[in-house]
């Protein structure tokens, strides 16, 4: 959908200021284009600002799926060092270990498989495990890994980093602004346009408009007759308050197991804040529970590994919702039913959004068709 080598600008709404949204608002700005994002709420506000934001390609099948979020994963520090704060990228790696045979049978197959993709994966002992991080009590362990490339990082400030920033280069902002229609519009020329309505009657008209409004994106994309499916997908990460020691000196995310049979595994982080953040089950696991009560069990369980946290308080956050499209991986690309409509939506979007901002804006504003995308094209759900 480039303009070609006309002298016109190109025009282009972004709908959504989640790090997705954000991310590619930015980099178009960057490369020139008129860009105006439109966002219901504020950037992060979504399910970015729910996210265990784990920058990983650990846990990620298959090898193409895996290669395409660890080469995301390798853009993340420069993407992190163009933005004008600290966004809390820090890198570390994943630790994680099992009680049980069958979970250690786990953690072996997954090592093998990682490292048979070529990324760095090791099979750890208990002796490794206290020398990374000695504030840890494991209880039981039958195996641990630890994967090193792995990181984090706080993605609500991302977002907004990445807003200021598109604003900088010229960027439109319009916060608090909710997307209500999307008229696509035959110009004489045969070259199309795209006429955002936004609640209160204005219209924003664009070249392209991209969809980046995670959960909301299928609603979104049936505006224009397109159809984008996904799961739901609820999630439950909860916080402490700020603890002033760090909990752990070298690695940045844990992956600890279940303390009673049945139960599931837990994780956490700590946040640039002193927070610490304490997910259970996987990272697709499905939770409502955002009670106090779940709150402060999660907390309990934690504490049990990781003593530092004795003491601490547990923090509620209202369940969040996964963008998730139906199969699982990224929807990205111009739809072929609209064909200036750009869908950007995918699970783990904190670790890709450097990598889909990229790509993105090589098929938007150069024109290209990235092969890279063949398999995530909007058309495969028509
Ligand atoms: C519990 C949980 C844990 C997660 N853990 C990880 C993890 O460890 N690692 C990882 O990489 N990913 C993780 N994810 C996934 C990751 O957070 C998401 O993939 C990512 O945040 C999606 O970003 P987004 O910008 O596409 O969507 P969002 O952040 O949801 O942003 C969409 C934006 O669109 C706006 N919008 C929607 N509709 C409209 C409208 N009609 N008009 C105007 N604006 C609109 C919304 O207000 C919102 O701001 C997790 C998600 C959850 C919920």
């Amino acid at each position: 959908m480039s303009t070609g080598p006309s002298n016109k600008r190109l025009n282009v709404s972004v709908v959504g200021a989640g790090i997705v949204g954000a991310a590619i608002a930015y980099s178009l700005a960057k490369h020139g284009v008129t860009v105006t994002v439109i966002d219901r709420g504020r950037p992060g506000g979504g399910a970015t600002g729910h996210s265990f934001a784990w920058i990983n390609a650990t846990a990620k099948h298959p090898v193409s799926y895996h290669n395409f979020n660890r080469r995301s994963l390798g853009m993340w520090d420069r993407f992190a060092r163009d933005l004008d704060v600290d966004v809390g990228l820090r890198w570390g790696g994943q630790m994680e270990w099992a009680a049980t045979e069958e979970g250690a049978a786990e953690l072996e197959s997954r090592a093998q498989q990682l490292q048979a993709w070529g990324y760095p994966c090791q099979m750890i002992d208990a002796n490794r495990m206290a020398r990374l991080e000695p504030g840890i009590c494991p209880r039981q362990v039958t195996a641990a890994i630890y994967c090193e490339l792995d990181g984090m990082v706080e993605p609500a400030a991302a977002a907004e980093a990445c807003i200021r920033a598109a604003a900088k280069h010229g960027a439109a902002v319009k916060l608090e602004t909710e997307v209500t229609g999307l008229i696509v519009k035959s110009g004489k020329s045969g070259s199309n346009t795209v006429a955002v309505a936004v609640a209160g009657g204005e219209t924003v008209d664009a070249d392209v408009v991209v969809l980046a409004g995670g959960v909301d994106n299928t609603r979104l994309a049936a505006m224009a007759g397109v159809t984008v499916p996904q799961q739901d997908s609820p999630g439950v990460v909860i916080r402490t308050n700020p603890i002033a020691q760090p909990l752990f000196s070298s690695v940045s995310v844990v992956y600890a197991p279940p303390l009673e049979p049945g139960r599931p595994e837990i994780h956490l982080r700590q946040c640039l804040d002193g927070t610490a953040m304490i997910g259970e089950g996987t990272q697709e696991s499905l939770a409502r529970d955002d009670s106090q009560g779940h709150a402060d069990e999660l907390l309990a369980r934690a504490a049990e590994y990781v003593p530092a946290l004795k003491g601490a308080s547990a923090i509620p956050v209202p369940v969040g919702y996964r963008p998730m499209p139906l199969d699982g991986f990224p929807v990205v690309g111009f739809s072929p039913k609209a064909a200036n409509v750009y869908l950007a939506l995918t699970h783990s979007g904190v670790t890709l959004a450097p990598l889909i901002a990229q790509l993105a804006t090589m098929e938007i504003v150069d024109g290209a068709q990235v092969d890279l995308l063949s398999g995530y094209r909007p058309g495969r759900f028509d």
